[in-house]
């Protein structure tokens, strides 16, 4: 396993999957009951912009650099992920720092909500439970994400929103497994709120993949929300970057539809990319 997220933390995928994430835990917060957090691929938790890894590809520069501070788009999902990331540089005096999907997710979790967070690598796993040591509602797991998460449903609280986000670094495999942890997740718990995070490189395949993907969760609604900052069949390697959602929030892809315009304009270069955002099923889980 070589992927390192430290290489591309604050890219442009990274701003289109944690936006989402962020609409995704305020939508659930909106009940009092609480809930359950899944990241089956949490990484280390929090990133320095500035370390010599992420200087490598310089990935930010294309993504959460293009929002200077104070920044305000307009759209409150983009400006509570923000707002967030704000508060974590200053509580840490590190104005290079990022936080990771298990470092957001702590920002908007409650002292009712709870999270497992599963890293496979060693290293990694070791930095994720050090950043978290002082959260007591925090499981953290050094295993395979995907069986982790099967193994945890249904959750007690009966609500929970699992984050898939494998690094396909074996490009088949972890797509097949993630649609394949998502069938498994519903049969054991029907209404659990699903996000998948998927790379767009051929177009082909990733229609494909969503096509059989809708027919796995069936009868339950697919959405899936993309953006593109380079031709979608372009061989640079990521082309885009795409959320695929199960059991999504009511109008979350109203929301979507709003915010996805402003992500495009912000990450991609003048007259290049785009965004598309399709559902299957009915919409508006509760
Ligand atoms: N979710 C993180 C975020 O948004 O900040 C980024 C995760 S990164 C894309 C993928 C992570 O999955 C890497 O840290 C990698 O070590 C880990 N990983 C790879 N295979 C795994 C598996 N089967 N189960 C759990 N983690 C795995």
């Amino acid at each position: 396993m070589k992927y390192r997220h430290s290489f591309h933390a604050g890219n442009f995928a990274d701003v289109h999957k944690h936006v989402p994430l962020v609409a995704l835990l305020q939508a659930l917060a909106r009940k009092d009951k609480g809930f359950l957090f899944v990241d089956t691929h949490a990484g280390r938790g929090a990133y320095d912009l500035a370390s010599a890894a992420a200087r490598r590809g310089a990935e930010s520069a294309g993504g959460i650099d293009r929002f200077p501070p104070g920044t305000s788009t307009g759209q409150p999902e983009i400006d509570a992920w923000l707002e967030a990331v704000a508060a974590f540089r200053k509580a840490r005096h590190e104005r290079h720092a990022y936080p990771g999907s298990p470092l957001l997710a702590r920002h908007f979790l409650r002292p009712q909500d709870r999270a497992q967070l599963v890293e496979a690598d060693a290293g990694e796993h070791v930095e994720l439970r050090r950043e978290l040591r002082d959260w007591p509602r925090v499981v953290v797991e050094n295993g395979d994400g995907f069986a982790r998460a099967i193994a945890g449903m249904p959750p007690i609280e009966r609500r929970a929103l699992v984050l898939v986000d494998p690094p396909y670094e074996d490009t088949r495999a972890d797509f097949d497994r993630a649609a394949a942890t998502a069938k498994a997740v519903l049969e054991r718990f029907p209404t659990g709120v699903i996000a998948i995070w998927y790379p767009i490189k051929l177009e082909r395949d990733t229609t494909r993949w969503l096509e059989a993907l809708a027919a796995r969760v069936a009868p339950r609604p697919l959405l899936a929300a993309e953006l593109w900052i380079h031709p979608r069949d372009s061989r640079v390697g990521l082309n885009g970057s795409g959320m695929a959602i199960v059991n999504a929030p009511f109008r979350l892809d109203e929301r979507m539809r709003a915010w996805l315009p402003v992500l495009h304009q912000s990450l991609a270069a003048p007259g290049q990319g785009g965004w598309d955002l399709r559902t299957w099923g009915s919409e508006g889980v509760g």
